[in-house]
């Protein structure tokens, strides 16, 4: 397949990627998502939204981010040498403001006065909390009761940032009552504000957008990296929750001769509850306004899933993610916990850098194919920074005093 047109000709303009996507609406849904669609179509592709956003990467996110060779973590593992692509340098910490500021942008442009969402773990909330700040718009997040207890440290720093999150107490308290609530407050007040998610998942338009915006992640790391080995590299890799750090590194390099790999979160096992290996053992099935592929409990809801990396736990994937493959050009594998972990420590330890714990999924896996290919070069998308998690890891795994050099 020629994927020289992929980004012009993914979705169609239903917003599918094969049979992977569409958007499955309640009717008084459509007329908003359709004024984004639209919206997206007429502004995003203008000269002043690009000059505008390509300024706001350099001087508010602090992009281009590196390309870094890990070469004492490459000698310490043995075979191929690994690179990573370092979003943990973008400002908060993470990739997903490239999507926040990119949508935020779009709200503006768009004469918007608000900005709504849900967040899980609180990193998506944080970073549309950003963008809100930046752009002057107001900014609703909504959050299930249980997580903003879990995630205190989130929940100052959205409020630090002006926003107003709103704790939703029904059902489990959890990110589905979130998502619920958020959709039911964009529904109330869609003429004034715009819904903003956090990952190529949901209806179209959002898995097109997420990802065009994420794309800046590839097409730096594919220069990046030509120019600091005069060469592609062998392989790349990202960690797969909802899949849009993944999606933001992928497309730049679906025309080359270059191995792909998404990393979906394998937990404590493969048993059903213990993991969130979406592509791995779910089946197709429709969620949150989207066909893809997720994981169902016995009567076809959305199953149990679990993660030590909490920005991993989703039960579906992104359906471009689903897409690609079903034509053969994508592969997923899967890291559990205990190699996240050794991952997390070897970067920590052997570089200077605290990955983030959805990362180092991606690290794992990186670590574990660079031995298996022995030579060449593989590129990890390093999504974000741990500084979130190292009190977890201190208190349940220690300081990683046994990874000695
Ligand atoms: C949220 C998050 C992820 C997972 O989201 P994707 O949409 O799968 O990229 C990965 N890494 C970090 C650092 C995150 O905050």
């Amino acid at each position: 397949m020629d994927f020289r047109n992929y980004l012009h000709t993914h979705p169609d303009e239903k917003g599918y990627f094969g049979r992977f996507g569409g958007a499955y609406l309640p009717p008084e849904l459509e007329p908003a998502f359709k004024e984004i669609t639209e919206a997206y179509h007429s502004i995003c592709h203008t000269t002043r939204f690009i000059s505008e956003l390509r300024r706001i990467r350099r001087e508010f996110q602090g992009r281009p981010t590196p390309v870094y060779h890990c070469e004492r973590l490459s000698r310490l593992n043995g075979g191929a040498q690994i690179y990573l692509k370092r979003e943990d340098l973008n400002h908060t910490g993470a990739h997903k403001l490239n999507h926040c500021m990119g949508e935020g942008l779009l709200a503006q442009f768009m004469g918007k006065k608000k900005i709504i969402a849900e967040t899980g773990a609180g990193q998506h909330g944080v970073a549309l909390a950003t963008a809100a700040a930046y752009f002057g718009l107001e900014c609703e997040i909504y959050m299930g009761e249980v997580d903003i207890a879990k995630q205190a440290p989130n929940v100052t720093r959205m409020k630090m940032l002006g926003a107003k999150v709103v704790p939703v107490t029904h059902g489990l308290k959890t990110l589905k009552e979130a998502v619920d609530a958020a959709f039911e407050a964009y529904l109330r007040d869609y003429k004034n504000a715009i819904y903003c998610i956090g990952s190529v998942v949901g209806p179209h338009p959002f898995p097109m957008m997420v990802r065009d915006f994420q794309s800046v992640v590839g097409f730096e790391a594919r220069e990046q990296f030509l120019e600091m080995t005069g060469e592609l590299p062998n392989a790349i890799c990202a960690c797969v929750g909802g899949g849009s750090n993944a999606m933001g590194l992928f497309p730049a390099f679906l025309n080359d001769p270059v191995d792909i790999y998404g990393v979906e979160p394998l937990g404590r096992g493969p048993a059903q509850g213990d993991h969130a290996a979406s592509m791995g053992y779910g089946s197709e099935g429709v969620m949150h306004g989207f066909n893809s592929i997720m994981l169902k409990d016995a009567e076809g809801n959305p199953a149990p899933v679990y993660s030590v990396a909490s920005g991993l736990d989703y039960p579906s994937v992104g359906p471009e993610h689903a897409y690609l493959r079903d034509i053969g050009r994508v592969t997923y594998e899967s890291a559990d916990d205990a190699a996240a972990v050794d991952a997390f420590f070897k970067l920590s330890r052997y570089e200077g850098i605290i990955p983030a714990l959805e990362s180092s999924h991606a690290i794992a896996f990186a670590l574990r194919k660079a031995r298996e290919m022995k030579t060449g070069t593989i590129l990890v998308n390093c999504s974000g920074r741990g500084d979130k998690d190292v009190d977890f890891i201190a208190e349940h795994y220690g300081y990683g005093e046994d990874h000695k050099y």
